[in-house]
């Protein structure tokens, strides 16, 4: 046994700031290491001693093994808890840290490495007995064996990364001819993102379930699960609600699936806390995908079931105690759901964003767990999450009307994110009804399910309040010799005329105030009383209903949040800028970020959907397409640049008679 008094996370944000809580509670002192780009976050003002690392590309800082042991030698720190992401998964980080006198919170460097390759793991579970994805090993075959070995699994198949994570390197695959050239492709970003190009087939279940168990283990020889969290609503092959009970188990199903779980952990001799996942397949069958050997970001919904702290056990094991009885006999109470709120546009093909956070309140009778808050600056060096917001309630029913309630009444400006989405599935029926796949949103994609959560009169009624709120600005900023009101006019011909950009749409307001006030959304009047204005607040009756207004303005963009949901306005004079640069065939960065590969050169002709080349941003990469058939005139980037979003990366000259 070994009593721990010092932890450096080696991590940053929501996870930096939720383990050091567990750490301040247990009498732990804490330590947080840190990047350029993160020293104005909480976490670090949250530690008791902060160490700074580097420059903000993690290479530099969050992934440097020897910058994050001299820290912990330089703090006298005796254990290191690794988060998740970063070095958490990392076989050598373990060992370094055990070499250097210290305590690695999570489980062996043998089992982390073993479980590190998605080969290695399945080959591991299928002789323990544990069900996995019909696969197949690819490396050092020739084509026709491979192809070969895809037909003997069946279309479409899968092409996955070895040693893949987060989503990346997987390719679905629905016919042979097709086969190869995703092969290739997954290969390369294989080897970029994770340097090493190993790829493997597996048969592509249609429509399932992910349903994962959270494991721990001890080393008094105690391997228990604390049961499931289903994590089907993914994009891009990563989730983005997670929940517990799965609506999707039934009691049978829960209990093979544990049994399962706890079979994986004993073989692999388990110590700490980590997560099985499985697919479950419309069939009721279920396989293993793989084990992640940390702590996993949704495990705030295991906690709120069970009422266990998840970290606490970590440290615990991690100080050679057995698992306390209440983690041995715990039981599942209530529903809980977790949405990660992040900051993209999901009707932008989920385009990650960045900027300050002019607001960023998140009330109502949930768990927050976040990592920024009010002037918060989000970078563009990691992932796009802002927060986990997860609510705990007797019935699944219940834990979705407070979890959408939560979300209705956050107020985040400054940044765009991706909460009307998560509302949107979460008020869709089908979501509502449990019949939740990994599918879900390519059935359900996110222009679908806004115009079935958001209000028709939504956009109309906001763009009013948000024209009638600067114009009390203006109102409040005039000086005395303005003895009239700026919007006073007495006939219609005098209307005073706004534009404000919103998605794809111009919406023109209309409007004339004083004794007689009338207000017009695109030249039709609308009945609408206004009660009061001011620069921030707007009280309006409208269609026989009364509602409050909150309007924040900043740069050129204007926020407004009601009863009805949520907006954001772009002033027109800045709107038709992108759009005339797009027309002119030029190609400009949609965010910003670092040009990861070149595909063509100046001179090249291309088909329509050629990929010029690829930009990397909060871990996600996004590919540069030709618009049209054509000539690339000019490529104004090299790889390893970075670029800033708007700026011009090449040119396609259209070819005569194509579209
Ligand atoms: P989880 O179920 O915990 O979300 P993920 O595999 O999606 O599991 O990854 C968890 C976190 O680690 C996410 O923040 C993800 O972006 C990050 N991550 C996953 N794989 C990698 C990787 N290879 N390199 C860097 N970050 C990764
Ligand atoms: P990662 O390490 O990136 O998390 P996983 O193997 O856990 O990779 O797969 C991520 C997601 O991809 C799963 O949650 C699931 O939605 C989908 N997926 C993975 N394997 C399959 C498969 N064989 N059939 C269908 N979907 C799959
Ligand atoms: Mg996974």
């Amino acid at each position: 046994m070994k009593t721990l008094h010092k932890v450096l996370v080696a991590n940053r944000g929501e996870i930096a700031l939720r383990i050091m809580r567990t750490c301040r509670a247990m009498g732990v002192a804490t330590v947080a290491v840190y990047s350029e780009a993160d020293e104005a976050l909480p976490f670090v003002a949250f530690a008791d001693e902060a160490v700074k690392l580097g420059a903000a590309d993690p290479a530099q800082s969050y992934l440097d093994i020897d910058k994050v042991l001299a820290a912990a030698k330089r703090t006298g720190a005796d254990a290191i808890h690794p988060g998740y992401g970063f070095l958490s998964e990392n076989a050598n980080f373990a060992k370094r840290v055990a070499e250097a006198g210290l305590v690695f919170i999570g489980p062996s460097p043998a089992v982390i490495e073993s479980m590190g390759s998605k080969t290695g793991a399945r080959a591991l579970m299928q002789k323990a007995g544990v069900p996995v994805v019909p696969g197949a090993e690819i490396a050092g075959l020739g084509d026709e064996q491979v192809l070969e070995r895809a037909k003997q699994l069946g279309y479409p198949v899968l092409v996955k990364a070895s040693f893949g994570g987060g989503g990346r390197g997987m390719r679905v695959v629905a016919t042979a001819g097709e086969l190869l050239a995703a092969i290739a492709s997954a290969r390369r970003e294989a080897k970029g993102a994770f340097g090493n190009e190993t790829v493997f087939l597996e048969r592509f279940i249609e429509s399932p379930r992910h349903v994962e168990l959270q494991i721990f283990g001890d080393s008094h020889g105690n391997a228990i699960h604390l049961f499931e969290r289903e994590c089907s609503i993914q994009r891009r092959h990563q989730k983005i609600i997670e929940e517990s009970p799965s609506p999707g188990l039934d009691e049978s199903l829960r209990t093979k699936m544990g049994e399962a779980a706890v079979t994986a952990a004993k073989a692999i001799g388990y110590v700490g806390a980590g997560t099985v996942e499985f697919i479950v397949a419309p069939t009721g069958e279920f396989f293993f995908l793989e084990v992640n050997t940390r702590l996993q970001v949704e495990h705030p919904v295991t906690e709120l079931i069970t009422g266990l702290d998840l970290v606490r056990l970590q440290l615990l094991v991690a100080q050679g105690e057995a698992l306390p009885a209440e983690a041995r006999a715990a039981t599942q109470r209530g529903h809980a759901i977790e949405a990660r709120l992040c900051a993209e546009d999901p009707l932008n093909g989920y385009l990650p964003a960045s900027g300050r956070l002019h607001t960023f309140e998140l009330p109502g009778e949930v768990r927050v767990d976040s990592g920024f808050e009010t002037g918060s600056e989000v970078s563009i060096h990691y992932d796009s999450m802002l927060a986990k917001v997860i609510a705990h309630a007797p019935t699944r029913a219940e834990a979705i009307a407070r979890l959408s309630a939560a979300l209705k009444r956050a107020r985040i400006h400054g940044v765009v994110t991706n909460r009307a989405l998560l509302l949107g599935v979460l008020q869709h029926s089908e979501f509502r009804a449990g019949r939740t796949d990994t599918h879900f949103l390519q059935r359900l994609p996110p222009a679908t399910l806004l115009a079935n959560a958001e209000p028709k009169d939504l956009v109309d009624t906001h763009a009013m309040a948000g024209v009638l709120a600067a114009q009390a600005h203006r109102r409040s900023e005039a000086t005395v010799a303005a003895f009239a009101p700026t919007g006073f006019r007495t006939n219609r011909s005098q209307l005073q005329v706004h534009r404000l950009a919103h998605r794809d749409r111009v919406i023109t307001i209309g409007y004339a105030l004083g004794r007689q006030q009338r207000i017009e959304v695109d030249g039709v009047a609308i009945d609408v009383e206004l009660h009061r204005a001011t620069g921030s607040d707007i009280e309006l009756t409208v269609g026989g209903i009364r509602r409050r207004f909150e309007v924040h303005r900043a740069s050129g963009s204007t926020w407004v949040d009601s009863s009805l949901g949520h907006t954001t306005f772009t002033d027109v004079e800045r709107f038709p800028e992108a759009k005339t640069q797009a027309a002119s065939g030029s190609l400009v960065a949609p965010m910003p970020g670092k040009v990861v590969r070149v595909n063509v050169e100046t001179g090249a002709e291309v088909e329509r959907g050629a990929v010029l080349l690829v930009l990397e941003a909060m871990k996600m990469e996004h590919t540069i397409t030709a618009p049209s058939a054509g000539t690339v005139s000019a490529l104004l980037v090299k790889a390893n640049e970075t670029v800033a979003a708007g700026d011009v990366l090449a040119v396609v000259t259209v070819s005569p008679g194509s579209t």
